[in-house]
């Protein structure tokens, strides 16, 4: 679960963590009003959407000579016309697709004057099975660019869980950014209050970018990206309450609701399997055999009918799909279950698309009389490699006709 930049900012104050003023603004009046409790003469206007790459991202609405989703402001004039300009407007950045996201929530912060941008961040590291911390002396907004091009500017330290973070991780972080000193103990203390935070929240990332030094010789967080493990989510409540739905994939909030594991994916190949490590292993196969799928989505071990239809209708209500494909194990899960489901979904949405099952396990024999009974175009598969190509040919066939 991802939260906006002024959500993560309130949340790391409470840590220690130093962050500049600044009130999150849902329409122009309270930009204005925000603005007018800070103290200027420098204000940031700073589109909430929960991808990066703002400053630099373009408004669909704005042709390609308006200024990007974080901008300057040196009067609250100038507040009220950035936020009237921004708000309600589509921004496309390098992380939101072309699609863009529009921005409906605003936070205007205090303007800092930065001498030096750096990148720091915290990450789960499933190699090390560690919590990594990333530091770079190129921070601002193309840290991308130098991952890509210079990835020895880039210093990764890993954290032993058994010691927890410890004073050497401070001043390797300190010197992998060139600071001494007072900084260096700024560094080392921000870099604590991050770790606690981490740890605090069950977080999957803390990504700072720019972690500056001001003009002022202070260390401050200007930009914060925090995500959360959706597993732990049961343990913190409050955190739960900042979720945005209007920022996530409407069929994955409504699979959400379902309890069903569904993740949208680029292709055309809707499947529905149930257990992880069976959709992953027919994912790849549809791959092997020249196809793509348009989502991962596992129904579980012990689903109901309600919970397969619900699942059949998410995949049919994705425009993208073109085919689906059903690969169900029945160890706990009946196949009679899941074919019953099949015939209730695809009766209450008109079903064009070609689809193919595979159904193997208990009560096999029951679920393929159903499916058979039902009247339904369903297309049978005898094992997994088969059911790929099948739901590949026809999938091609559909598209090319
Ligand atoms: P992002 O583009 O989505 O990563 O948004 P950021 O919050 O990182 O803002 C983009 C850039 O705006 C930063 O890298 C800074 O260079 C600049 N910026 C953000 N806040 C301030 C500020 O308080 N003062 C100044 N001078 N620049 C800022
Ligand atoms: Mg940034």
């Amino acid at each position: 679960m991802n939260i906006h930049e002024y959500q993560a900012k309130e949340l790391l104050a409470k840590f220690g963590v130093p962050v500049p003023a600044g009130f999150a603004a849902m329409s122009v009046e309270e930009a204005v009003a925000a603005a007018g409790k800070l103290p200027g003469p420098l204000w940031v206007v700073k589109s909430q959407i929960h991808a990066g790459g703002r400053g630099k991202g373009k408004f669909t609405e704005l042709g390609p000579d308006a200024k990007g989703g974080v901008r300057l402001a040196h009067s609250i004039d100038e507040v009220r016309d950035h936020s009237a300009e921004m708000l309600g407007k589509t921004l496309v950045t390098v992380q939101t697709g072309p699609a863009g996201k529009q921005v409906q929530r605003l936070y205007i912060t205090d303007g800092v004057d930065i001498a030096k941008e750096f990148y720091l961040a915290l990450l789960v590291d499933r190699e090390s099975g560690r919590i990594a911390i990333v530091a770079s002396t190129e921070g601002g907004m193309n840290i991308e660019e130098v991952a890509h091009a210079t990835p020895d500017k880039i210093t990764t330290i890993t954290v032993d869980p058994a010691t927890g973070l410890m004073p050497h991780h401070g001043r390797s972080v300190a010197a992998a950014l060139g600071l001494s000193g007072d900084l260096a103990k700024q560094c080392a203390s921000v870099l604590a209050k991050l770790y606690d935070a981490f740890l605090g929240t069950d977080a999957s990332q803390i990504e700072i970018n720019p972690l500056a030094i001001t003009e002022g010789g202070q260390l401050m967080v200007l930009d914060a990206k925090v995500g959360f493990d959706s597993n732990a989510m049961f343990r913190h409540k409050d955190l739960a309450e900042l979720r945005d739905l209007s920022e996530e994939d409407a069929h994955e909030i409504e699979a959400s609701k379902y309890d069903l594991a569904y993740i949208k994916l680029d292709g055309d190949i809707g499947c529905m399997v149930n257990g992880a490590g069976l959709a992953m292993a027919t994912m790849d196969i549809i791959k092997l055999s020249g196809g793509e799928p348009a989502n991962f989505l596992d129904v579980g071990g012990g689903a109901s009918k309600e919970k397969v239809t619900a699942a059949f209708k998410i995949i049919l209500s994705d425009p993208a799909v073109k085919g689906i494909l059903v690969n169900i194990f029945g160890g706990i899960m009946r196949c009679d279950t899941i074919a019953e489901g099949i015939v209730a979904a695809a009766r209450e949405v008109k079903l064009e698309d070609p689809l193919v099952v595979r159904l193997e396990g208990t009560n096999v024999d029951l679920g393929k009389k159903i499916l058979s009974e039902s009247g339904l175009p369903i297309v049978a598969a005898d094992d997994l490699g088969d059911a790929a190509n099948k739901i590949v040919a026809a999938v091609k066939q559909r598209v090319a006709a």
